[in-house]
């Protein structure tokens, strides 16, 4: 698209007051406005009584952190304005919504439950053609309740008006998934159980909690992490070849596979496992254990490493293992996929095997990385094997994550955002696990912060 084409668009940002804005939402729009010159009306709402110099401030420095033009920033700020509402108010949305051009987009960067009600409101109400909502996580908080918000949003605009953000998932990381496996010769033909052993997806923080307990406590590893990002990126990992990147395509794949994932044993005891960090030292600074940490409420027994394995019931993945894992306060940060080839059938008699590496392909997420184990002959002694890592280092998407997730939503193609079948799939698949946890049935393991989680899990 060239610069001229790009379309007005009106961004209603619902909690402008809020840490997601002011951290995440508005540097990435910044960075979506350094590539893409989209004429953007902005408007800033919640209930704090900010001033419209206030707002401007917070949206002027978040732009600037994004390195965005001085020109372009002026532009920005011309028109935004800030106003002062209660989104669960209906008299509210009557002052707003008939001043919103068609395709506006309304972004919710709200309290889920403050969300919910919004919509509730909006559900009775006559809307402006084309409106477009978008929603942060957590979707609902288990299968029922994601099944109740897909229901009531339905009611209030069409499926391909919902935008359900997931922004570990960038556009860069997906394209880059399904670039890997589906446009390489070498790669294509042994994606599946005949060549592939088992699967690791891992996304390991050394932070700890970094003063979220309000929002962490309620939630933990499972839910902030595996539930909805780590399960997507199985799915774009294992799904059946697209014939285009089409969004129904893509989505109908993911869902697909979603469809046919299920635990690994059938059971939650034996197909997870949970932790929580006591306190240590992470690279030199001492961290308290979780349940010192401010706001944490001990009795919510809330864990912060969690590890499920799955298997994904078809004859492409047949008895393949994959393996998800998340947490945080760990002594190193990991960010991707592990694949591990199967050994190959025969090794020609005369080679020494014993040091024969497996085949292993990583696929790092941040940054974006791709190395290969292979098995090569010693200098020194040709009948003896060792392994060799090719790797590279992949540029980085110019794009901030919510620069992304901007930019389809402006575009009005939700490619990478959550259908809600899909969010209720993940919500399924997982929901075993919470039960068996919720009774106690999995033990809480230990990890010291710093340390690469519990000893017995080694
Ligand atoms: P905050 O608590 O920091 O902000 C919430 C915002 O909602 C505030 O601006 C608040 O402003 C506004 N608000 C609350 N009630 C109302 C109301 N009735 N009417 C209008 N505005 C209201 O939350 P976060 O920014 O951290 O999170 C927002 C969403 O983003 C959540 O769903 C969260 O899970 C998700 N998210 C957050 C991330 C983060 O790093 N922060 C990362 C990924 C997702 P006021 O009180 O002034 O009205």
């Amino acid at each position: 698209m060239t610069d001229t084409a790009l379309p007005p668009v009106t961004l209603v940002i619902l909690g402008a007051s809020g840490d997601l804005t002011h951290r995440l939402l508005l540097p990435g729009l910044g960075t979506l406005l350094t590539e893409k010159p989209y004429d953007v009306t902005l408007i800033g709402a919640a209930m704090a009584p900010l001033t419209d110099g206030e707002w401007k401030a917070l949206v002027e420095a978040a732009l600037k952190d994004a390195k965005l033009r001085p020109s372009r920033i002026e532009a920005v700020l011309a028109k935004t304005r800030y106003i002062n509402v209660d989104v669960t108010n209906k008299d509210n949305w009557l002052a707003l919504l008939p001043n919103l051009p068609e395709n506006s987009v309304l972004y919710f960067a709200l309290p889920p439950a403050v969300t919910a009600k919004a919509c509730q409101v909006l559900a009775t109400l006559d809307l402006p053609k084309g409106l477009k909502l978008a929603l942060e996580k957590p979707f609902g908080t288990s299968l029922e309740s994601a099944k109740e918000l897909n229901h009531l949003l339905m009611s209030v605009v069409p499926e391909n008006q919902i935008f359900r953000v997931d922004h570990f998932l960038g556009k860069a990381t997906v394209l880059n998934l399904l670039g890997i496996r589906f446009t390489n010769r070498i790669f294509e033909p042994i994606w599946d159980c005949g060549d592939i052993e088992s699967v690791s997806i891992i996304v390991d923080e050394t932070l700890g909690l970094e003063g979220r307990a309000g929002y962490y406590d309620n939630n933990g590893a499972l839910k902030d992490m595996i539930q909805s990002h780590l399960l997507l990126m199985m799915a774009i990992f294992a799904m059946e070849e697209p014939a285009s990147l089409d969004e129904r395509e893509v989505r109908d794949l993911i869902a697909h596979t979603l469809r046919a994932t299920t635990l690994w044993t059938d059971d939650p005891v034996t197909s997870s496992r949970r932790a929580r960090y006591t306190s240590g030292q992470i690279h030199g600074t001492q961290v308290p254990g979780y349940v010192e940490e401010p706001g944490v409420d001990p009795a919510k027994n809330t864990e912060t490493l969690a590890e499920i394995s799955l298997r994904i019931n078809n004859s492409r993945w047949h008895d393949v293992k994959f393996t998800l894992h998340s947490g945080k306060a760990l002594g190193d940060e990991r960010n991707g996929i592990t694949v591990l080839f199967r050994p190959v059938p025969h090794i020609p008699t005369g080679f020494v095997d014993g040091d024969i590496a497996r085949n292993v392909l990583w696929i790092g997420m941040k940054p974006v990385t791709l190395a290969l184990q292979v098995s090569t002959n010693v200098a020194s002694d040709r009948f003896k094997l060792e392994s060799t890592v090719l790797s590279a280092d992949l540029d980085d998407a110019p794009l901030r994550p919510y620069g992304e997730i901007l930019d389809e939503i402006f575009e009005g193609d939700p490619l990478l955002s959550v259908r809600g079948d899909i969010a209720e799939e993940c919500w399924r698949i997982v929901e075993p696990v919470l039960d068996a946890w919720e009774k106690n049935l999995v033990p809480m393991d230990e990890y010291t912060a710093g340390w690469a989680g519990p000893n017995a899990w080694r």
